[in-house]
């Protein structure tokens, strides 16, 4: 069978043994995938909705360098996400990670103790991305800035009460959910079949079977591994898994509620020491205001809803900082996730549960990757085969993703002399041409309609559509709308893209256009 370069969906000529099976194609399964098959071996990825239909698609979209475990010192994990980030933004996505400038404004309402620890954690967090060599030109030192220079970064802020600011950089993903399709896609280059609407209905070490979800049939594939990496739901694979699943939920406002706010702004939350609210501007003309971490107890839902409560609670937060507090009128769409947090003996809380991945072997011979975040996501696929091939099970040649760059992959230097559209470049950076020249010849229009945006507010166009339906496997209107693009975040938003993702899935001849 020949390998697969794009991504499809469903199972049709599915191959029926290869040596991985990767269940879940969050970014942990979409990082597996691609560990695996550029170690030489045969992969079949499959997702049971679509890619990045779980928690991967409602993250901060930070990549962090890990400050907020060295305050839990949790030295190990922390230096793990700093040379991950390093490697993101400097080898392997420096298209889809840029750095952000967070902002921790100092008032009046900050005690000088605060101020001190929160500048001595900045200092360290710096301490971190040097141990990484990761360069001062990707992420900059930290500063002290006065109460004008503050202004001057973020004028929606308070200056009555305002003392100084505190400015330190980390990295920002263009989108969670592209992140997951590229690192997808770039495995499907080398070979690995990706296919998505296919859910592991049972598993052991070396055998699944897959259902179809288009069309029902069932395949059982033989496998020499069988990699569980399905996040919050992996207790339905491996029983052993014990998760504590907790909450984080975002409102997202326009960006005229901050007007101006161009760097992130750390909020702190009252009556703790080290936690923050963030407001954190997007590159598509919204802000993300978060983020809670609630425990969650019962079933896991697929879509998990935001609380009333959480929203009040941001609001209530943030609006302390701002002249003109965001009110809950602003809030034009709000999105939760749920953290796949390991169960640990004797923690109630779930912000002290570790953040760190786990791999685990069911009695069955499952190998479930848990745990983790984002950030961490090659070193956790690393992890996994090293460990199946330590253990005999597979014949894979070391780990190369470390000096992998992904498709799409180019220094800013390089992207920034890019004549194609500059939206393609920021979500496809040297694929920018390919999805343009693609679309023409699917389509056979001119660049004056693939390229039109939705909305003054909604940039969107049909160029990249027509790409996710013919190279990401996108199925139809949600795959468009929800992850392929996340216009869906703001309902009135998605409402007005929907026609010209119809449009798309007509063009391209795919008749299952319904979300
Ligand atoms: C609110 C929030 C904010 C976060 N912010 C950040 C951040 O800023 N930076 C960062 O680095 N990390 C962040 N994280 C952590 C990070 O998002 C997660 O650790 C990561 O996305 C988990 O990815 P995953 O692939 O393991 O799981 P998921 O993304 O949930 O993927 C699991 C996949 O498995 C599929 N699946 C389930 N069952 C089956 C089956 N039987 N057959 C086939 N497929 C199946 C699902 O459809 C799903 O697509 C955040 C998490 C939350 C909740």
């Amino acid at each position: 069978m020949q390998p697969a370069r794009r991504i499809v969906p469903g199972l049709v000529d599915v191959p029926d043994a290869v040596d991985v099976v990767v269940v879940g194609l969050g970014i942990t399964g979409a990082g597996v995938a691609l560990d695996a098959v550029t170690r030489g071996l045969t992969v079949l990825a499959v997702d049971a909705h679509d890619l990045a239909f779980g928690t991967s698609r409602w993250s901060s979209k930070l990549v962090h360098g890990g400050l907020r475990y060295l305050a839990q010192g949790q030295l190990a994990i922390a230096h793990e996400s700093a040379v991950e980030r390093g490697i993101l933004m400097e080898v392997t996505a420096p298209h889809l990670v840029h750095p952000l400038p967070m902002l921790t404004p100092v008032n009046d309402a900050m005690p000088r103790s605060r101020a001190a620890f929160t500048w001595g954690g900045l200092r360290a967090g710096d301490a971190l991305r040097r141990s990484a060599h990761t360069s001062s030109r990707t992420l900059p030192r930290p500063r002290r800035l006065n109460a004008t220079e503050t202004l001057g970064l973020a004028p929606a802020l308070r200056p009555d009460t305002l003392r100084g600011g505190l400015l330190a950089w980390d990295g920002q993903l263009e989108d969670d959910a592209r992140l997951v399709v590229t690192v997808a896609r770039t495995a499907a280059s080398y070979g690995a079949h990706v296919r998505t609407r296919a859910r592991v209905t049972s598993a052991t070490g070396t055998a699944v079977t897959v259902r179809d979800e288009l069309t029902g049939a069932t395949y059982d594939i033989r496998a020499e591994a069988v990699v569980n990496a399905t996040g919050v739901w992996a207790g339905g694979l491996d029983e052993q898994v014990r998760l504590r699943p907790s909450r984080g939920t975002h409102l997202v406002l326009r960006a005229s509620a901050l007007p101006h706010t161009r760097v992130a702004v750390m909020v702190p939350i009252p009556g703790t020491s080290a936690r923050f609210a963030l407001v954190l501007p997007q590159p598509d003309g919204t802000i993300y205001v978060g983020l809670t971490d609630e425990p969650v107890t019962g079933p896991v839902p697929d879509v998990p809803n935001p609380s009333e409560a959480e929203v009040d609670f941001l609001l209530g937060v943030v609006s302390s900082a701002f002249t003109t507090p965001p009110m809950r009128s602003d809030v034009v769409g709000a999105f939760a996730g749920l953290r796949p947090l390991l169960e640990v003996e004797g923690t109630d809380a779930t912000t002290d549960l570790s953040r760190r991945h786990a791999i685990l072997t069911s009695p069955t011979g499952v190998t479930t990757v848990v745990g983790g975040k984002l950030t961490t996501y090659r070193r956790m696929a690393q992890d996994a085969l090293d460990a199946l091939a330590s253990e005999g099970r597979l014949d894979a040649a070391p780990c190369r993703t470390a000096t992998l760059p992904l498709l799409g992959a180019a220094a800013p230097e390089d992207l920034r002399r890019s004549t194609a559209p500059a939206r393609l470049v920021r979500r496809f950076g040297t694929d920018a041409d390919l999805v343009l020249v693609s679309a023409r010849d699917v389509t056979g229009l001119g660049d004056d309609e693939l390229l039109a945006p939705v909305s003054g507010v909604v940039p969107v166009t049909l160029a990249e559509l027509v790409f996710a339906i013919t190279h990401e496997g996108a199925h139809d209107v949600a795959d468009l709308l929800d992850r392929r693009t996340r216009v869906g975040l703001v309902a009135a938003d998605r409402a007005a893209a929907e026609p010209l993702a119809r449009r798309a899935l007509e063009l391209v001849g795919t008749a299952a256009g319904t979300g």
